[in-house]
């Protein structure tokens, strides 16, 4: 999926565009969707593709939102990244390559991981 910088412009908001386009990062305990505990699919902001699940979302703490799995592996990446003179490993929407946030190793049990992603790169689709 290719957009022109102006057509992503356009269809974000200036924060996800922000997060999504120029790999920014919300503000820790701001995102609208930390506490949400609703049942249903995150998708991504960017092009509507599905990414988390409401059964994997724990509370890291962290101050965003937190899943311990992707709902497929086929649909996220995840790349090194070193900037901040840090090592980390981004994590982006496979479908439109939107910077999503950060997985750690220190996620809890079945994988062990965190995927520590901006809320404002999610939109939520309630279970109905
Ligand atoms: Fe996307």
């Amino acid at each position: 999926m290719k957009k022109t910088e102006e057509e992503w412009k356009k269809k974000l908001t200036p924060e996800q565009h922000r997060i999504l386009r120029e790999k920014g990062t919300e503000m820790p305990f701001t995102g609208q969707l930390l506490h949400n505990k609703k049942k249903g699919r995150y998708i991504c902001a960017g092009c509507g593709n599905e990414l988390f699940s409401s059964d994997t979302k724990f509370d890291s703490g962290s101050g965003w939102p937190s899943f311990y799995a992707p709902a497929s592996e086929k649909n996220v990446e995840t790349k090194a990244d070193k900037s901040l003179f840090m090592k980390r490993t981004e994590v982006l929407c496979k479908k439109c390559q939107g910077h999503l946030g950060h997985v750690f190793n220190d996620g809890p049990k079945p994988t062990g991981l965190r995927y520590c992603i901006n809320s404002a790169a999610l939109n939520f689709k309630e279970k109905k």
